[in-house]
């Protein structure tokens, strides 16, 4: 299965190493606890996190009595779920009058505009129609990218002049969606990240235009971020929840890393829900996210 095999690479630093501690395991001792912190930080779980997860495994292996390894590292996969699961999320936000509309914002080269591509693959086959806003119009090549999608995946794809104003071509792609009932409007934007301010006002400025060509919109705010720069990733995350509302994250190149651990501490720093994540460049390579059978994956 594409999903399993896309998660290769954490189920062998984590899964596997995990289950290595089977080796001369004699109960939940610090030298044990130093293992599975080691495991925790090398997925990328990131400090704050691995030493919350550790603790609390040392707590329930203890009130629960826990013996044999099998138990342990069971434990261990449940205070992760559990963990995960304290925050609890909202439904991902419909407009069932008229044009949903999804904004992805990130930093260049994150795959925000793979990502515009996948979720109308994944859109499209639920039946949905979909248009696409090019708005990034500040990276070279990033409108003519995606207009390729567009073509490739049959959706028509707004677009303005490269180095344009994004929130006219968002303005655009809002009427069309309007005049033409699509059910999803996917926003492209810039991933600029040169002060907080300016992006701010950027990305203030594209949420005013939008809510004022469709009431309520944009109805979800997808950040994305590439597994693979693990806690810098979170650290620019932040500057973007700083800037604007964000109200989920796609986790892209999860099959290009084994610190697949970085979903507990985007979870754990952020508390965000993660909506999908991406296992590859082609637009079938995504996956709505779901903790258990993640957990599961990559420690069966
Ligand atoms: P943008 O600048 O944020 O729009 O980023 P792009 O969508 O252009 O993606 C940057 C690079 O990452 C491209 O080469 C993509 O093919 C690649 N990419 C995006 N998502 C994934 C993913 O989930 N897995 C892998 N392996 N590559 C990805």
């Amino acid at each position: 299965d594409r999903y399993l095999k896309g998660l290769d690479k954490s189920k062998k630093t984590f899964g596997d190493r995990l289950r290595r501690l089977a080796n001369g395991f004699r109960g939940v001792d610090d030298e044990f606890l130093e293992e599975v912190m080691i495991i925790l930080l090398e997925a990328d779980v990131g400090i704050h996190t691995a030493e919350k997860i550790t603790a609390r495994l040392e707590n329930e292996a203890a009130r629960q009595r826990l013996k044999t390894f099998d138990e342990i590292s069971e434990c261990l996969v449940s205070v992760m779920l559990e963990m995960y699961q304290e925050h609890t999320d909202a439904e991902v936000q419909v407009n069932e009058n008229g044009t949903t509309v999804i904004l992805l914002v990130g930093v260049n080269g994150s795959g925000k505009t793979t990502t515009a591509a996948k979720l109308t693959k994944t859109l499209s086959d639920q039946g949905n129609s979909v248009v696409l806003a090019a708005a990034d119009t500040f990276r070279a090549g990033a409108v003519d990218q995606l207009a390729r999608w567009g073509e490739r995946l049959n959706v028509p794809c707004i677009k303005g002049r490269e180095n344009g104003d994004p929130s006219a071509v968002l303005v655009d792609a809002c009427r069309y969606a309007c005049e033409h009932h699509i059910d999803y409007l996917i926003g492209d934007t810039a991933g600029r990240l040169q002060n907080k301010v300016n992006l701010m006002n950027e990305l203030g400025k594209m949420r005013r235009v939008i809510e004022r060509e469709i009431p309520g919109a944009p109805h979800e705010v997808w950040l994305v971020l590439d597994a693979t720069t693990g806690q810098n990733g979170i650290q620019q995350a932040k500057v973007f929840l700083e800037a604007t509302k964000v109200s989920g994250i796609i986790l892209t190149k999860m099959d290009g890393t084994a610190k697949g651990g970085i979903v507990l501490a985007i979870r754990d720093q952020l508390g965000l829900p993660v909506r999908y994540i991406g296992l590859g460049e082609q637009p079938q390579d995504l996956r709505p996210f779901d903790i258990e059978s993640y957990l599961y994956g990559i420690c069966e």
